[in-house]
């Protein structure tokens, strides 16, 4: 262990030795839980957090990799974790058009497996994406996602700490997620901005009314520290008795009941390679991100019949969308030179700032907090920006020598810019490799397949030439480095056919996968979850990730904690009744009602025999038990399918029973003096049912 290890290892904000969920990890999941969420990432930790505020409801958080690391917290070391333990470290199949110079022609996609998935090793701006974006995704037929709908719960898991500096109309305080600003942003990333209003771009929050312009991002983060999805949303739900998490254990398939298409559990692998069952009563929540979501959902035989076949994998419910529409922004890594000394930027003096006082180049990404977006002309809309600017250079990443001000090179030192375009149109895939649940499944991006894709970029490219020869930038000196890129080397330099060269040889695969379990309605052949995030076709079984995103948003955040915290509430605010709906698609006013009944058995998966066996002995095995209520609900539920109105007539409420002074749920029929304690709900649901059924009938005759 390093001495600078030993330091940041002793810091308490840090290592956050007492804050961490760790009272909630489990080595022994129980039998049963309510909810299952399958991948601990961006996503999972916000539905395993959210959905654990219920305290009925118990939860079990599954997650393939293990605690955050200690270094991770720091912003400056983000890319040192690429390539490391806590990443799935993915390639692409050998792309057609893309990687070109990678070896085998291959793209590096890292993921996080880890608690907090990629939001622990990602860059941590925070940036929404454009309004547009999510007015799309309703027009595409998922009602519930337009900007105004989702604003709300962008502020409602925000703690915006410099709420002062941005557009407070789209911001607000007091979420689980910090957001501010880097304590310390090198000059440079100012003279950035200057070069930006130099071509008459405005520097604004663009996470606020105009989202075109320059800014010096928001992270999430707080004082200099990352503020990983894990962090921000599940430490402060460490002392939840109801919230279990298994670490270092992979989710090999869910499992599906190939009748009634209802999932009832995971088939779960831990760290030895000893596999098991954990079942579930309500619902399995996938959270696995863009490339295992839709290889988890193949595994458990949901997916394109053929592919599952050859893959060796039994199919259970037809579902050609699961792995198609994968898509990705796509970029260009420039280099410039500076005319400025190559030290290095971490050394004990920026060590000691940011141990002591968290600041200076370690407390940052260097020049990486700043960005910009604008339309090229390939945009659809000149209104809505197609490409993002990020930068590099001053990163304080890594020591050597540990010397103050070692010289790192010869040379001057260098920044990069990447150009990065928001909407491409290519379109890849995901597929099964075999049916080894811990085999990499094969991807194929695809990317620049599209010729749109290749000019736009190369217009990105034009537009970072033009900023850097910028008054602001060349006061730096800066100027691009123009080694030709290795293949491209006949054709003129910066010519159009250069750059098209140029992209597809070193291509900037980028990080924001999207789509692959694309969320639409089902006349959508692609779709895989409905505007819920349901699963098409299948029971008690969402997708809650970037995966869902029918189109990926103009940012670099793929939906973000913040999207996912709008599913994680939904699912909290409609419990029950929600679960219920399910079922509700298929009652008709013809049914009898048993059929009703088998319904409600197994939407919450209770056996009608037991039930009735319970009644008539006049007692639950426990007070505390709701289950019956969920069921007397889905019962009630049908009756107002077959008789609307009738759940009016029927009211329940919590009160002290005065015979043993607890607190009982008890329900109250309309004109009916009684009060009937809910373990005789059954029968009152019963003899309810019955009544809409002889109305129903009725009212058919008439
Ligand atoms: C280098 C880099 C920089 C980035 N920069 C930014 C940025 O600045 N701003 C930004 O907003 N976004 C950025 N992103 C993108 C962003 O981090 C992702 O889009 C986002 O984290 C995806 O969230 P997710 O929930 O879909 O998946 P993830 O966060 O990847 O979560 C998936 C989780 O599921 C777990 N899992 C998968 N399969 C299984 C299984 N079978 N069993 C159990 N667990 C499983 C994984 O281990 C992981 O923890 C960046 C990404 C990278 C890689």
């Amino acid at each position: 262990m390093g001495l600078l290890e030993v330091f940041i290892r002793s810091q308490c904000d840090l290592e956050d030795p007492c804050g961490r969920a760790s009272s909630r990890f489990r080595s022994e999941p129980d039998y049963e839980y309510d909810f299952i969420v399958v991948g601990g990432g961006s996503a999972g930790s916000v539905v395993a957090a959210r959905l654990s505020e219920v305290p009925h409801w118990k939860v079990l958080l599954i997650e393939a990799g293990g605690d955050e690391p200690v270094g991770a917290q720091i912003p400056s070391m983000f890319l040192n974790f690429l390539g490391s333990d806590i990443d799935w470290k993915y390639h692409t199949e050998p792309e057609r058009n893309a990687c070109l110079n990678s070896d085998g022609q291959k793209c590096y996609w890292p993921r996080g497996k880890v608690l907090g998935g990629t939001s622990v090793m990602n860059g941590m701006m925070y940036i929404r994406g454009d309004p547009q974006d999510y007015d799309d995704w309703e027009a595409l037929g998922n009602p519930g996602w337009k900007f105004n709908d989702i604003l709300p719960f962008f502020k409602q898991s925000e703690d915006n700490l410099n709420i002062n500096e941005v557009d407070n109309n789209y911001h607000a305080t007091g979420g689980p997620m910090p957001v501010s600003k880097f304590p310390y942003n090198p000059p440079m990333s100012y003279s950035i901005l200057r070069g930006g209003e130099e071509l008459g771009f405005t520097v604004q929050d663009l996470n606020g009314g105009n989202t075109t312009g320059f800014m010096i991002a928001q992270m999430t983060s707080r004082n200099g520290i990352r503020m990983s999805s894990a962090r921000a949303f599940l430490r402060p739900a460490r002392n939840r008795p109801n919230l279990h998490i298994l670490l270092n254990t992979t989710v090999s398939k869910v499992l599906v009941n190939p009748v009634s298409k209802t999932a009832h559990g995971v088939e779960v692998i831990d760290q030895y390679g000893s596999s098991r069952k954990i079942l579930v009563k309500k619902e399995v929540i996938v959270c696995g991100g863009a490339v295992n979501s839709p290889q988890i959902l193949m595994l458990s035989g949901i997916g394109p019949v053929e592919e599952l076949q050859r893959a060796g994998v039994r199919p259970i419910v037809n579902l050609p969308g699961v792995g198609k529409n994968l898509h990705n922004h796509v970029a260009f890594f420039m280099n410039f030179f500076i005319d400025d000394a190559d030290t290095r930027p971490l050394n004990w003096a920026t060590a000691m700032e940011y141990l002591l006082f968290r600041d200076g180049l370690m407390s940052g990404t260097g020049l990486s907090d700043v960005t910009a977006k604008f339309a090229t002309r390939y945009a659809e809309n000149p209104n809505v920006p197609d490409t993002q600017l990020y930068f590099g250079g001053y990163l304080a990443d890594c020591a050597k020598t540990g010397q103050v001000g070692e010289l790192t090179s010869n040379g001057t030192r260098s920044v990069q810019v990447f150009p990065a375009l928001l909407h491409p149109k290519s379109r890849g895939y995901i597929t099964l490799a075999s049916a080894d649940p811990l085999e990499h499944p094969k991807i194929y991006a695809n990317y620049l397949t599209e010729e749109h894709d290749v000019k736009a970029l190369v217009e990105g490219i034009r537009f970072v030439i033009r900023l850097s020869e910028t008054p602001a930038l060349r006061a730096y000196g800066m100027r691009l480095d123009t080694t030709p890129v290795q293949g491209c080397e006949r054709i003129p330099y910066n010519s159009q056919e250069y750059w098209e060269c140029a992209v597809v040889r070193n291509t900037g695969p980028e990080n924001h996968q999207a789509g692959s379990c694309k969320m639409g309605p089902i006349r959508d052949p692609l779709a895989v979850v409905d505007h819920e995030l349901k699963v098409h076709g299948v029971r008690g079984l969402r997708v809650v990730d970037a995966s869902v995103m029918p189109k990926v948003t103009s940012v670099s955040a793929p939906l973000s904690q913040t999207e996912n915290d709008k599913s994680g509430s939904e699912n909290h605010k409609r419990n029950a009744e929600d679960l219920a709906s399910a079922a509700n698609d298929e009652v008709n006013v013809g049914m009898n009602l048993q059929e009703i009944m088998s319904i409600c058995n197994e939407s919450f998966r209770i056996n009608f025999e037991y039930m009735e066996e319970f009644n008539n002995s006049g007692s639950l095995p426990d007070e505390t038990d709701t289950t019956p209520m969920c069921f007397m609900r889905c019962v009630l539920e049908k009756a107002q399918v077959l008789n609307n109105g009738i759940i009016d007539k029927f009211k329940v409420t919590t009160l002290l029973w005065p015979a043993t002074g607890d607190s009982v749920e008890v329900c109250q029929a309309e004109g009916d003096e009684e009060q009937h304690p809910c373990k005789k709900a059954y029968t009152i649901a019963k003899c309810m049912m019955i009544r809409a059924l002889v109305d129903a009938k009725s009212k058919q005759t008439d």
